[in-house]
This record gives structure tokens, C-alpha cells and sequence, in this order.
């Protein structure tokens, strides 16, 4: 846990989010200012500040990860419709939290490519 991390604090319970899902290893949470009618961010318990800093060993975290947001995008409903999974990584993809984390973006057309 990184006490100036925003996503270790929501992950701690110190800021308030609306969880989408929970388990051991990742945790799910409604965007704060959504790009999509659905936007969910899903985030690795474990602190790792960028998709640049992985290691071997969180590989099964990830891997845990993606297959739980599928799983989110059919309780959501948008599994059907189809959605975008994403990560930024870095300042010109636009990342501005340090905490590794996937966004789920569905329940509208998507643009390729993306801005
Ligand atoms: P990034 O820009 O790093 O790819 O994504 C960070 C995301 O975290 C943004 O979409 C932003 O709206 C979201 N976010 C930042 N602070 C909070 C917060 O305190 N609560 C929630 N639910 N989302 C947040
Ligand atoms: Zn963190």
C-alpha cells in the first residue's frame, strides 16, 4: 500500500467508491468522471505503478484481472454489445494515476482509432 496513492486509499476503504467487484487479488470500482455509460476501472490489490513496471510475478494477477473484467461486462450487461478493455501507460497515453489499472468502457459505439 502507497499511503499517496489514490487507488491504494479507495482499495484501503479511506475514499469511498462504488465496488463492482472484489476478491482477494483485484478490485472493481466505478469511474468517478465515466467516458461511457458503463466505465469501471479494475485495479491489481497489490501496488505497481505502471503496466511498465510488471514483473513475472504478477503475472497471474493480471491474467486474474482481465478474465474478471469479462466476467464484470456480462453482470454490466455490455458483454453483448460489445466493450473496450484499455490500460494507458505513461504521460502521451494519458495515465494519471500510478497504480496499475484496466478501464472497462462499454454501453456505446466505440471510435478506432482512439484519441
Ligand atoms: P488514467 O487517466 O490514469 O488512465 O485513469 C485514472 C482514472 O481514475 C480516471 O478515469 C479517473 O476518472 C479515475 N479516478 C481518479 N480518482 C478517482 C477516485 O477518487 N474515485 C474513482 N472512482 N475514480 C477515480
Ligand atoms: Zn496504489
Amino acid at each position: 500500500m502507497s499511503q499517496d496513492c489514490i487507488f491504494c486509499r479507495i482499495i484501503a476503504g479511506d475514499i469511498p467508491s462504488k465496488k463492482a467487484h472484489e476478491d482477494e487479488v483485484v478490485v472493481a470500482f466505478h469511474d468517478i468522471n465515466p467516458q461511457a455509460p458503463t466505465h469501471i476501472v479494475i485495479i491489481p490489490r497489490k501496488h505497481v505503478s505502471s503496466l511498465d513496471a510488471l514483473v513475472p510475478e504478477e503475472d497471474g494477477a493480471i491474467g486474474h484481472l482481465v478474465r474478471v473484467a469479462a466476467q464484470i461486462a456480462r453482470n454490466e450487461g455490455i458483454a453483448g454489445s460489445g466493450y473496450r478493455l484499455v490500460a494507458n501507460c505513461g504521460s502521451a497515453a494519458g495515465q494519471s494515476v500510478d497504480h496499475v489499472h484496466f478501464h472497462l468502457l462499454g454501453g456505446r459505439a466505440m471510435r478506432w482509432p482512439p484519441g
